[in-house]
Protein backbone atom coordinates (compact mmCIF):
# COMPACT_ATOMS: atom_id res chain seq x y z
CA UNK A 1 0.00 0.00 0.00
CA UNK A 2 1.74 3.40 -0.62
CA UNK A 3 1.41 6.20 1.63
CA UNK A 4 -1.26 7.81 0.06
CA UNK A 5 -3.34 5.12 -0.30
CA UNK A 6 -2.88 4.52 3.48
CA UNK A 7 -3.23 7.94 4.72
CA UNK A 8 -6.83 7.72 2.88
CA UNK A 9 -8.21 5.87 5.66
CA UNK A 10 -6.30 7.43 8.82
CA UNK A 11 -7.10 11.18 7.62
CA UNK A 12 -10.26 11.70 9.66
CA UNK A 13 -12.21 15.11 10.64
CA UNK A 14 -10.77 17.84 9.39
CA UNK A 15 -7.24 16.16 8.29
CA UNK A 16 -5.48 17.04 5.11
CA UNK A 17 -2.59 17.27 3.60
CA UNK A 18 -1.92 20.92 2.47
CA UNK A 19 -0.14 22.61 -0.08
CA UNK A 20 3.36 22.82 1.94
CA UNK A 21 3.25 18.60 1.66
CA UNK A 22 2.16 19.33 5.42
CA UNK A 23 -0.48 17.63 7.59
CA UNK A 24 -3.09 20.10 8.86
CA UNK A 25 -5.98 19.97 11.16
CA UNK A 26 -8.12 22.26 12.12
CA UNK A 27 -7.54 24.38 9.62
CA UNK A 28 -3.71 24.86 11.73
CA UNK A 29 -0.23 23.57 9.90
CA UNK A 30 0.80 20.68 12.13
CA UNK A 31 4.26 22.14 11.80
CA UNK A 32 3.04 25.81 12.35
CA UNK A 33 1.73 23.64 16.13
CA UNK A 34 5.08 22.27 16.84
CA UNK A 35 6.81 25.14 16.64
CA UNK A 36 4.69 27.54 18.32
CA UNK A 37 3.78 25.00 21.11
CA UNK A 38 6.77 22.66 20.97
CA UNK A 39 6.55 18.73 21.30
CA UNK A 40 5.74 16.36 22.14
CA UNK A 41 2.10 17.69 21.62
CA UNK A 42 -1.16 16.75 22.01
CA UNK A 43 -3.86 18.13 19.30
CA UNK A 44 -7.39 17.58 19.35
CA UNK A 45 -9.50 18.30 16.10
CA UNK A 46 -12.56 20.33 17.81
CA UNK A 47 -15.15 19.94 14.74
CA UNK A 48 -14.00 15.93 14.08
CA UNK A 49 -14.68 15.61 17.94
CA UNK A 50 -17.59 17.21 17.98
CA UNK A 51 -18.74 15.55 14.45
CA UNK A 52 -18.70 12.61 16.07
CA UNK A 53 -20.60 13.29 19.10
CA UNK A 54 -23.50 14.56 16.79
CA UNK A 55 -23.06 11.08 14.53
CA UNK A 56 -23.47 8.64 17.82
CA UNK A 57 -25.85 11.27 19.36
CA UNK A 58 -28.36 11.58 16.18
CA UNK A 59 -27.98 7.88 14.83
CA UNK A 60 -29.06 6.51 17.85
CA UNK A 61 -32.06 9.61 18.66
CA UNK A 62 -33.42 7.83 15.01
CA UNK A 63 -33.87 4.93 16.04
CA UNK A 64 -36.02 6.07 19.76
CA UNK A 65 -35.37 7.14 22.92
CA UNK A 66 -30.98 6.63 23.84
CA UNK A 67 -28.87 8.67 25.49
CA UNK A 68 -24.86 8.93 24.42
CA UNK A 69 -22.78 9.23 27.34
CA UNK A 70 -18.87 10.21 27.06
CA UNK A 71 -16.83 8.06 29.06
CA UNK A 72 -14.47 10.75 30.17
CA UNK A 73 -12.63 8.00 31.35
CA UNK A 74 -10.96 8.26 28.05
CA UNK A 75 -9.83 12.03 28.14
CA UNK A 76 -10.93 14.18 30.77
CA UNK A 77 -10.53 18.01 31.22
CA UNK A 78 -12.61 20.98 31.38
CA UNK A 79 -12.85 21.83 27.74
CA UNK A 80 -13.82 18.84 26.85
CA UNK A 81 -16.39 18.41 28.88
CA UNK A 82 -17.85 21.59 27.81
CA UNK A 83 -17.80 20.33 24.17
CA UNK A 84 -20.03 17.08 25.08
CA UNK A 85 -22.39 19.13 27.63
CA UNK A 86 -23.09 22.17 24.65
CA UNK A 87 -23.31 18.71 22.41
CA UNK A 88 -25.84 17.40 24.33
CA UNK A 89 -24.58 13.90 25.77
CA UNK A 90 -24.34 12.90 29.00
CA UNK A 91 -21.35 12.31 30.91
CA UNK A 92 -19.82 8.90 32.48
CA UNK A 93 -17.47 9.75 35.47
CA UNK A 94 -15.55 6.78 37.30
CA UNK A 95 -13.48 8.82 40.20
CA UNK A 96 -13.69 12.22 42.26
CA UNK A 97 -11.72 13.43 39.89
CA UNK A 98 -13.69 13.23 36.58
CA UNK A 99 -16.53 14.17 38.80
CA UNK A 100 -14.74 17.50 40.17
CA UNK A 101 -13.47 18.31 36.40
CA UNK A 102 -16.75 17.93 35.38
CA UNK A 103 -18.63 19.82 38.18
CA UNK A 104 -15.69 22.57 37.06
CA UNK A 105 -16.63 22.55 33.70
CA UNK A 106 -20.10 23.57 34.81
CA UNK A 107 -21.51 20.39 33.53
CA UNK A 108 -25.32 19.43 34.51
CA UNK A 109 -25.08 16.91 37.49
CA UNK A 110 -28.45 15.52 36.72
CA UNK A 111 -26.61 14.02 33.25
CA UNK A 112 -23.77 12.52 35.18
CA UNK A 113 -23.57 8.63 35.74
CA UNK A 114 -20.77 7.66 38.26
CA UNK A 115 -19.35 4.41 37.55
CA UNK A 116 -16.31 2.48 39.47
CA UNK A 117 -16.06 -0.76 41.31
CA UNK A 118 -14.87 1.16 44.12
CA UNK A 119 -16.72 4.60 45.23
CA UNK A 120 -15.26 5.48 48.36
CA UNK A 121 -17.80 7.27 50.61
CA UNK A 122 -16.15 10.68 50.37
CA UNK A 123 -16.40 10.40 46.52
CA UNK A 124 -20.15 9.20 47.21
CA UNK A 125 -21.08 12.05 49.49
CA UNK A 126 -19.49 15.07 46.41
CA UNK A 127 -21.67 13.36 44.34
CA UNK A 128 -24.82 13.39 46.22
CA UNK A 129 -24.06 16.70 47.30
CA UNK A 130 -23.72 18.03 43.66
CA UNK A 131 -26.97 15.87 42.73
CA UNK A 132 -25.85 13.81 39.72
CA UNK A 133 -28.58 11.80 37.96
CA UNK A 134 -27.19 8.43 38.46
CA UNK A 135 -24.89 6.12 40.59
CA UNK A 136 -23.78 2.85 38.51
CA UNK A 137 -23.85 0.89 41.57
CA UNK A 138 -21.11 -2.30 41.20
CA UNK A 139 -21.30 -3.71 44.32
CA UNK A 140 -22.96 -4.70 47.37
CA UNK A 141 -20.89 -2.37 49.80
CA UNK A 142 -21.93 0.56 47.90
CA UNK A 143 -25.43 -0.55 47.54
CA UNK A 144 -25.76 -0.41 51.46
CA UNK A 145 -23.23 2.80 51.60
CA UNK A 146 -25.32 4.72 48.99
CA UNK A 147 -28.64 4.22 50.51
CA UNK A 148 -26.78 5.00 54.19
CA UNK A 149 -25.72 8.38 53.02
CA UNK A 150 -28.99 9.17 51.03
CA UNK A 151 -31.19 8.54 53.51
CA UNK A 152 -28.87 10.99 56.11
CA UNK A 153 -29.31 13.49 53.36
CA UNK A 154 -33.23 12.37 53.01
CA UNK A 155 -32.83 11.80 49.48
CA UNK A 156 -34.01 9.30 47.10
CA UNK A 157 -30.98 8.80 44.93
CA UNK A 158 -31.50 7.05 41.08
CA UNK A 159 -29.28 4.15 40.57
CA UNK A 160 -28.84 1.55 37.54
CA UNK A 161 -26.73 -1.68 38.82
CA UNK A 162 -23.70 -2.79 36.74
CA UNK A 163 -24.23 -6.76 35.60
CA UNK A 164 -20.97 -8.69 34.41
CA UNK A 165 -23.00 -10.54 31.90
CA UNK A 166 -20.74 -13.21 31.03
CA UNK A 167 -19.69 -11.77 27.50
CA UNK A 168 -16.50 -10.41 27.11
CA UNK A 169 -15.78 -8.94 23.63
CA UNK A 170 -12.54 -7.73 21.72
CA UNK A 171 -11.77 -6.50 18.50
CA UNK A 172 -12.41 -9.25 16.13
CA UNK A 173 -13.93 -12.13 18.30
CA UNK A 174 -16.72 -12.45 21.20
CA UNK A 175 -15.97 -15.28 24.27
CA UNK A 176 -19.52 -16.01 25.54
CA UNK A 177 -18.33 -17.25 28.44
CA UNK A 178 -15.97 -15.46 29.12
CA UNK A 179 -15.43 -12.30 31.66
CA UNK A 180 -17.37 -13.90 34.88
CA UNK A 181 -14.22 -13.64 36.21
CA UNK A 182 -14.26 -9.68 36.75
CA UNK A 183 -13.72 -7.20 39.34
CA UNK A 184 -16.69 -5.54 37.93
CA UNK A 185 -20.66 -5.77 38.66
CA UNK A 186 -22.97 -8.00 39.60
CA UNK A 187 -22.52 -11.73 37.99
CA UNK A 188 -25.20 -12.65 36.27
CA UNK A 189 -24.75 -16.33 36.43
CA UNK A 190 -24.54 -17.05 39.96
CA UNK A 191 -27.42 -15.05 41.66
CA UNK A 192 -25.76 -12.19 43.05
CA UNK A 193 -26.81 -9.72 39.98
CA UNK A 194 -30.43 -10.99 41.48
CA UNK A 195 -29.95 -10.69 45.33
CA UNK A 196 -28.70 -7.42 44.27
CA UNK A 197 -31.76 -6.31 42.44
CA UNK A 198 -33.57 -7.54 45.80
CA UNK A 199 -31.53 -5.34 47.74
CA UNK A 200 -32.28 -2.12 45.49
CA UNK A 201 -35.80 -2.45 45.48
CA UNK A 202 -35.17 -3.29 49.68
CA UNK A 203 -33.43 0.49 49.72
CA UNK A 204 -35.89 2.67 50.55
CA UNK A 205 -33.64 6.08 49.38
CA UNK A 206 -32.51 4.34 46.20
CA UNK A 207 -34.72 4.34 42.95
CA UNK A 208 -33.40 1.29 40.75
CA UNK A 209 -34.15 2.47 37.06
CA UNK A 210 -32.26 0.44 34.96
CA UNK A 211 -29.19 -2.27 34.29
CA UNK A 212 -25.27 -1.62 32.92
CA UNK A 213 -23.00 -3.47 31.30
CA UNK A 214 -19.90 -3.27 29.55
CA UNK A 215 -18.40 -5.90 27.86
CA UNK A 216 -15.02 -4.68 26.55
CA UNK A 217 -13.33 -2.26 24.09
CA UNK A 218 -12.29 -1.63 20.64
CA UNK A 219 -14.95 -3.31 19.17
CA UNK A 220 -16.32 -4.90 16.16
CA UNK A 221 -18.38 -7.30 15.87
CA UNK A 222 -22.39 -6.54 16.21
CA UNK A 223 -23.19 -10.00 17.48
CA UNK A 224 -21.83 -9.30 20.38
CA UNK A 225 -23.89 -6.67 21.36
CA UNK A 226 -27.07 -8.82 20.24
CA UNK A 227 -25.67 -11.52 22.78
CA UNK A 228 -25.57 -9.23 25.34
CA UNK A 229 -28.94 -7.74 24.43
CA UNK A 230 -30.62 -11.18 24.71
CA UNK A 231 -29.02 -11.54 28.04
CA UNK A 232 -29.92 -7.84 29.80
CA UNK A 233 -33.27 -8.25 28.24
CA UNK A 234 -34.33 -11.75 29.76
CA UNK A 235 -32.80 -10.47 33.15
CA UNK A 236 -35.35 -7.38 33.18
CA UNK A 237 -38.26 -9.52 32.41
CA UNK A 238 -37.12 -11.91 35.42
CA UNK A 239 -37.25 -8.30 37.38
CA UNK A 240 -40.44 -7.42 35.97
CA UNK A 241 -42.22 -11.14 36.40
CA UNK A 242 -40.60 -11.88 39.88
CA UNK A 243 -40.59 -8.76 41.96
CA UNK A 244 -42.96 -6.83 39.72
CA UNK A 245 -40.96 -3.81 38.52
CA UNK A 246 -40.14 -2.88 35.14
CA UNK A 247 -36.76 -0.66 34.63
CA UNK A 248 -36.81 2.32 32.32
CA UNK A 249 -32.78 2.54 31.55
CA UNK A 250 -30.44 -0.31 29.77
CA UNK A 251 -27.09 0.85 29.52
CA UNK A 252 -25.14 -1.11 27.12
CA UNK A 253 -21.49 0.57 27.83
CA UNK A 254 -18.69 1.81 25.18
CA UNK A 255 -16.32 -0.24 23.55
CA UNK A 256 -17.09 0.79 19.70
CA UNK A 257 -13.94 0.08 17.87
CA UNK A 258 -12.38 2.19 15.55
CA UNK A 259 -9.80 2.61 12.80
CA UNK A 260 -6.19 2.03 14.05
CA UNK A 261 -4.19 0.29 11.26
CA UNK A 262 -4.90 -0.76 8.08
CA UNK A 263 -7.04 -3.66 8.59
CA UNK A 264 -9.86 -2.30 11.46
CA UNK A 265 -12.91 -1.59 10.16
CA UNK A 266 -15.25 -0.62 12.57
CA UNK A 267 -19.30 -0.47 12.07
CA UNK A 268 -20.64 2.86 11.53
CA UNK A 269 -22.44 4.79 14.32
CA UNK A 270 -25.02 3.89 12.14
CA UNK A 271 -24.93 0.58 11.79
CA UNK A 272 -24.23 0.21 15.24
CA UNK A 273 -27.35 2.40 15.87
CA UNK A 274 -29.36 -0.15 13.78
CA UNK A 275 -28.58 -3.03 15.00
CA UNK A 276 -28.85 -2.23 18.88
CA UNK A 277 -31.41 -0.62 18.79
CA UNK A 278 -33.46 -2.87 16.49
CA UNK A 279 -32.22 -5.27 18.45
CA UNK A 280 -33.49 -4.11 21.65
CA UNK A 281 -36.56 -3.37 20.30
CA UNK A 282 -37.22 -6.87 19.06
CA UNK A 283 -36.00 -8.34 22.45
CA UNK A 284 -38.36 -6.22 24.16
CA UNK A 285 -41.14 -6.51 22.11
CA UNK A 286 -41.08 -10.41 22.39
CA UNK A 287 -40.55 -10.26 26.01
CA UNK A 288 -43.82 -8.16 26.45
CA UNK A 289 -41.69 -5.07 28.07
CA UNK A 290 -41.75 -1.45 27.58
CA UNK A 291 -38.88 0.09 25.67
CA UNK A 292 -36.60 1.43 27.65
CA UNK A 293 -34.52 4.04 26.98
CA UNK A 294 -30.91 3.04 25.57
CA UNK A 295 -28.04 4.62 26.32
CA UNK A 296 -24.51 4.03 25.26
CA UNK A 297 -21.42 5.10 26.78
CA UNK A 298 -18.21 5.03 24.03
CA UNK A 299 -15.33 7.02 24.82
CA UNK A 300 -12.66 6.36 21.97
CA UNK A 301 -14.90 6.00 19.24
CA UNK A 302 -15.72 9.80 20.39
CA UNK A 303 -12.66 11.63 20.97
CA UNK A 304 -9.59 9.34 19.56
CA UNK A 305 -9.94 9.81 15.75
CA UNK A 306 -9.85 13.30 16.41
CA UNK A 307 -6.32 13.58 18.15
CA UNK A 308 -3.13 12.85 16.97
CA UNK A 309 0.32 13.71 18.91
CA UNK A 310 3.45 15.44 17.23
CA UNK A 311 7.08 14.31 18.21
CA UNK A 312 9.96 15.73 17.05
CA UNK A 313 12.59 12.76 16.00
CA UNK A 314 15.49 12.77 17.14
CA UNK A 315 18.31 9.92 17.42
CA UNK A 316 17.75 7.09 15.26
CA UNK A 317 19.65 3.16 15.59
CA UNK A 318 20.39 0.21 12.72
CA UNK A 319 20.91 -3.10 14.30
CA UNK A 320 21.98 -4.32 11.10
CA UNK A 321 19.71 -7.24 9.26
CA UNK A 322 17.58 -6.61 12.06
CA UNK A 323 15.47 -2.97 12.68
CA UNK A 324 15.92 0.48 12.16
CA UNK A 325 14.93 2.93 15.37
CA UNK A 326 13.99 6.00 15.35
CA UNK A 327 13.49 7.68 18.32
CA UNK A 328 11.15 10.82 19.39
CA UNK A 329 11.12 13.21 21.94
CA UNK A 330 7.62 11.52 23.66
CA UNK A 331 7.08 7.99 24.25
CA UNK A 332 5.08 5.66 27.38
CA UNK A 333 4.66 8.43 29.00
CA UNK A 334 2.47 10.72 26.89
CA UNK A 335 1.06 7.14 25.32
CA UNK A 336 1.17 3.99 27.62
CA UNK A 337 -0.86 1.88 25.96
CA UNK A 338 1.74 0.09 22.71
CA UNK A 339 3.66 -0.98 26.23
CA UNK A 340 0.56 -1.80 28.36
CA UNK A 341 -1.73 -3.51 25.84
CA UNK A 342 0.36 -3.59 22.43
CA UNK A 343 -1.52 -1.27 20.81
CA UNK A 344 -1.34 -0.68 17.25
CA UNK A 345 -0.40 3.20 15.63
CA UNK A 346 -0.74 4.58 12.38
CA UNK A 347 2.19 7.60 11.66
CA UNK A 348 3.52 9.79 8.84
CA UNK A 349 6.15 12.12 9.25
CA UNK A 350 3.96 15.61 9.28
CA UNK A 351 6.11 18.10 7.14
CA UNK A 352 7.07 14.60 4.26
CA UNK A 353 3.20 13.91 4.43
CA UNK A 354 2.92 14.45 0.67
CA UNK A 355 6.02 11.93 0.43
CA UNK A 356 5.45 7.93 -0.39
CA UNK A 357 6.75 5.54 2.09
CA UNK A 358 10.75 4.65 1.69
CA UNK A 359 11.55 2.29 4.84
CA UNK A 360 10.04 0.17 8.08
CA UNK A 361 10.95 1.67 10.98
CA UNK A 362 10.46 1.69 14.55
CA UNK A 363 9.20 4.42 16.67
CA UNK A 364 10.89 3.93 20.11
CA UNK A 365 10.15 6.74 22.93
CA UNK A 366 12.58 8.27 24.96
CA UNK A 367 11.74 6.56 28.32
CA UNK A 368 14.74 4.20 30.49
CA UNK A 369 12.89 0.87 29.25
CA UNK A 370 13.35 -1.62 26.18
CA UNK A 371 9.50 -1.32 25.62
CA UNK A 372 8.78 2.06 25.42
CA UNK A 373 7.69 1.64 21.55
CA UNK A 374 5.48 3.47 20.04
CA UNK A 375 5.02 1.61 16.89
CA UNK A 376 6.80 -1.56 15.71
CA UNK A 377 6.67 -1.38 12.12
CA UNK A 378 5.93 2.18 10.66
CA UNK A 379 6.42 2.96 7.07
CA UNK A 380 7.71 6.02 6.38
CA UNK A 381 9.73 8.72 3.88
CA UNK A 382 13.27 8.57 5.41
CA UNK A 383 12.80 10.20 8.66
CA UNK A 384 15.83 12.86 10.33
CA UNK A 385 16.49 14.14 13.10
CA UNK A 386 13.90 17.70 13.54
CA UNK A 387 11.51 15.77 11.63
CA UNK A 388 8.10 16.10 12.97
CA UNK A 389 6.29 12.66 13.57
CA UNK A 390 2.29 12.62 13.78
CA UNK A 391 0.99 9.71 15.27
CA UNK A 392 -2.96 9.29 14.38
CA UNK A 393 -6.06 8.54 16.74
CA UNK A 394 -4.50 9.33 20.08
CA UNK A 395 -6.99 11.60 21.57
CA UNK A 396 -8.22 8.58 24.00
CA UNK A 397 -6.32 6.87 26.88
CA UNK A 398 -2.91 8.89 26.31
CA UNK A 399 -3.06 12.16 28.26
CA UNK A 400 -6.19 9.81 31.15
CA UNK A 401 -3.07 7.58 31.22
CA UNK A 402 -0.18 9.55 31.16
CA UNK A 403 2.79 9.66 34.37
CA UNK A 404 5.75 11.14 34.74
CA UNK A 405 7.83 8.10 34.44
CA UNK A 406 11.57 9.17 34.27
CA UNK A 407 10.04 12.40 35.49
CA UNK A 408 9.42 13.55 32.37
CA UNK A 409 6.76 16.33 31.83
CA UNK A 410 3.47 15.71 30.50
CA UNK A 411 2.88 17.59 26.86
CA UNK A 412 0.34 20.54 26.29
CA UNK A 413 -2.57 19.62 24.08
CA UNK A 414 -4.20 22.25 22.04
CA UNK A 415 -7.67 22.03 20.66
CA UNK A 416 -7.63 23.55 17.15
CA UNK A 417 -10.26 25.08 14.94
CA UNK A 418 -10.89 26.91 11.96
CA UNK A 419 -7.41 27.91 11.86
CA UNK A 420 -7.05 28.38 16.19
CA UNK A 421 -4.90 26.83 18.21
CA UNK A 422 -6.02 27.04 21.95
CA UNK A 423 -3.99 25.51 24.85
CA UNK A 424 -6.84 23.19 26.91
CA UNK A 425 -3.98 21.47 28.82
CA UNK A 426 -0.87 23.22 29.63
CA UNK A 427 2.50 21.44 29.39
CA UNK A 428 4.00 20.73 32.25
CA UNK A 429 7.19 22.03 33.71
CA UNK A 430 10.14 20.84 35.57
CA UNK A 431 9.17 23.14 37.94
CA UNK A 432 5.83 21.25 38.60
CA UNK A 433 7.55 17.99 39.16
CA UNK A 434 8.99 18.58 41.93
CA UNK A 435 6.14 20.90 43.67
CA UNK A 436 4.74 18.25 46.14
CA UNK A 437 8.38 17.31 46.50
CA UNK A 438 9.04 17.69 50.88
CA UNK A 439 12.53 17.39 52.52
CA UNK A 440 12.24 16.48 55.71
CA UNK A 441 14.15 18.58 57.91
CA UNK A 442 17.27 16.86 58.21
CA UNK A 443 17.93 16.21 54.58
CA UNK A 444 18.08 20.16 54.47
CA UNK A 445 21.65 21.24 53.14
N1 LIG B 1 -17.94 2.32 30.06
C1 LIG B 1 -17.21 1.55 30.87
C2 LIG B 1 -17.86 0.99 32.07
C3 LIG B 1 -15.86 1.29 30.61
O1 LIG B 1 -15.14 0.53 31.43
C4 LIG B 1 -15.28 1.87 29.44
C5 LIG B 1 -13.87 1.63 29.12
O2 LIG B 1 -13.14 0.93 29.74
C6 LIG B 1 -16.08 2.68 28.62
C7 LIG B 1 -17.40 2.88 28.94
C8 LIG B 1 -15.53 3.34 27.39
O3 LIG B 1 -14.98 2.43 26.51
P1 LIG B 1 -14.49 2.91 25.07
O4 LIG B 1 -13.60 4.06 25.27
O5 LIG B 1 -13.79 1.73 24.53
O6 LIG B 1 -15.72 3.26 24.31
Amino acid sequence: MTLKECSDLYLTGTMRINNKGHLELGGMDTIDLAERFKTPLWVIDEKGFRDNCRSYRDAFLEYGDSLVLYASKSLSCTAVCRIIDEEGLGLDVVSGGELYTALRAGFPAEKIFFHGNNKSREEMMIALEAGIGTFVVDNFYELKTLNGLAEEKGIVQNIMLRITPGVEAHTHEYIKTGQIDSKFGFTLTDGQAWDAVLMALNSPNLYFKGLHCHIGSQIFEVESFQHTIELMTEFMTKIKKEAGHELAELNLGGGFGIFYTPGDLPPSPKQWANTIMNHVKSQIEKRGLTMPRVIIEPGRALISPAGITLYTVGADKEVTGIRKYIAVDGGMNDNPRPALYEAKFTALIANKADRKAEETVSIAGKCCESGDMLIWDAKLPKAEAGDILAVFATGAYTYSMSSNYNRIPRPAMVLVNEGNADIIIERETYEDLVRKDKLPKRLEK
